[in-house]
């Protein structure tokens, strides 16, 4: 299929063209002829299949409708407030989502877009509000603030977005979400974007949409084909750290997003890495936003190799030449392993998700297996192998209750043994 096929105004279709871009993938395809047509759509896309460009296009559509034949003149005494609303849960998703829309509206004469997120200063948010305004991307907390001082204005709203609608409501936003919906008009058309749909995300769904049209282009199965994934156990910390060091210098290795668990661990690894002559900077959701954008552009310009970064940090990297995602922590929910390892294999190209479990992770590397229902390789390093054979096999009663997690390979208990590879240069002495 073509972008021509699907309908996009000529401002648009060249942007897509200047982007590089031939083929809509998949979401692409299925959400913007609909989305064109008014209606309203649910959609489950996993991270980096091209989600954003299939609300920010048909939003552009409605600007660039508004605009006519561009005969009439926008009446700047009035403050107008935004056509287009998006919510994200985070800074760095909307900062995303707010190039994807100056990207892509680049041919959109006088597009106008703002960001309205929590901390930064209020002034230049304040000047944005008040001037006249086609998109507003938006984290829900930042823009009550505004709302509640009376200057973010709702009314003239003909499309509201909620990206990462999941997550937003696992991060509290229900209220704010609301409250926000019900300053919007009626007549608007609402898109949502979640992994699921279960649960209150659906209940949220069914206040918030009206005849929605459903898309789900991410069964969790084939999310990532082009992630590889791999498993290793480590001993104990040092141990952990010895296959981490040794993993970093792979050759392939270009860049890399680590995760820990905690903020605490982040700074430590970061500075460990540090001390070892690693081009690296931790990111967290204790920084200011300042140096979170610095950060994110030292990983874009590629002055940065590797980032140490936290669950909440990590949402809305988007960078093309991230080879290696290593879990050095593991996530608190199954889902967040998904969204981590979404951090490579972007845009069509090859990446590598390492999990690096100690025994005591366990129970939730079972858990992610069953969420992503894939069992994850597990590998060794010549040299680094695990001297402990554990962890021991899962009995039936420590399985979460409810759906098995499918056939193992052979009909095997799950073990820590896997393919031995030595990727690059001599394999190293055992510790
Ligand atoms: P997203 O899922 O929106 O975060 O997008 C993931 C990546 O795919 C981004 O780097 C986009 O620039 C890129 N992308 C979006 N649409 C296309 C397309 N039709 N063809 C190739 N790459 C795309």
């Amino acid at each position: 299929m073509s972008f021509d096929t699907l309908g996009l105004h000529a401002a648009l279709s060249r942007a897509v063209a200047d982007a590089g871009y031939t083929e809509p993938t998949e979401v692409q395809s299925r959400a913007i002829p609909p989305a064109l047509a008014g209606r309203d759509l649910m959609v489950s896309s996993s991270t980096g299949s091209g989600k954003t460009a299939s609300f920010v296009l048909p939003a552009l559509t409605k600007v660039l409708a508004a605009r006519g034949d561009g005969t009439q003149r926008r009446d700047r005494s009035a403050p107008q407030g935004p056509r287009i609303l998006v919510l994200t849960p985070t800074r760095e998703l909307a900062m995303q989502v707010a190039k994807a829309a100056v990207d892509y509206g680049r041919h959109v004469p006088g597009l106008r877009v703002a960001t309205i997120v929590g901390g930064v200063p209020y002034g230049a948010q304040l000047k944005a509000l008040r001037g006249p305004l086609d998109v507003l991307i938006a984290t829900p907390g930042r823009l009550i603030d505004h709302m509640e001082s009376g200057r973010a204005m709702l009314a003239n709203i003909e499309m509201l977005i909620l990206d990462e609608a999941d997550r937003m409501l696992d991060m509290g936003f229900i209220e704010p979400i609301h409250h926000i919906a019900a300053a919007t008009p009626k007549t608007r058309q609402t898109m949502m974007f979640s992994a699921t749909f279960a649960g209150h995300v659906g209940r949220l769904a069914e206040e918030l949409l009206r005849e929605p049209q459903r898309i789900d282009v991410s069964s969790h199965t084939e999310a990532h084909a082009d992630i590889e994934q791999r498993l290793h156990w480590a001993d104990d910390l040092e141990h952990k750290n010895a296959l981490l060091d040794h993993i970093l210098t792979e050759r392939s290795m270009e860049q890399a997003v680590v995760f820990t668990s905690t903020q605490r661990d982040a700074d430590w690894l970061a500075d460990r890495l540090a001390d070892m002559g690693h081009h690296v900077a931790s990111l967290h959701g204790g920084h200011p936003q300042g140096r979170r954008t610095r950060v994110l552009q030292g990983l874009r310009s590629k002055q940065l190799k590797i980032l140490v970064a936290t669950d909440v940090a990590s949402r809305g990297i988007d960078v093309p030449s991230i080879s290696h995602v290593i879990n050095y922590g593991l996530p608190m929910k199954a889902e967040d392993y998904v969204h981590r390892i979404g951090r490579t294999g972007r845009a069509g190209r090859a990446g590598l998700a390492v999990t690096l479990a100690e025994r005591r992770d366990a129970q939730m590397v079972h858990r992610i297996q069953h969420f992503t229902t894939q069992r994850i390789p597990a590998a060794t390093i010549a040299g680094l192998e695990p001297k402990r054979v554990e962890p021991k096999p899962f009995a039936r009663t420590e399985r979460p209750a409810g759906k098995s997690f499918g056939p193992r390979p052979n009909g095997r208990p799950f073990k820590p043994a896997g393919k031995t590879f030595s990727k690059n240069g001599p394999s190293r002495a055992p510790r």
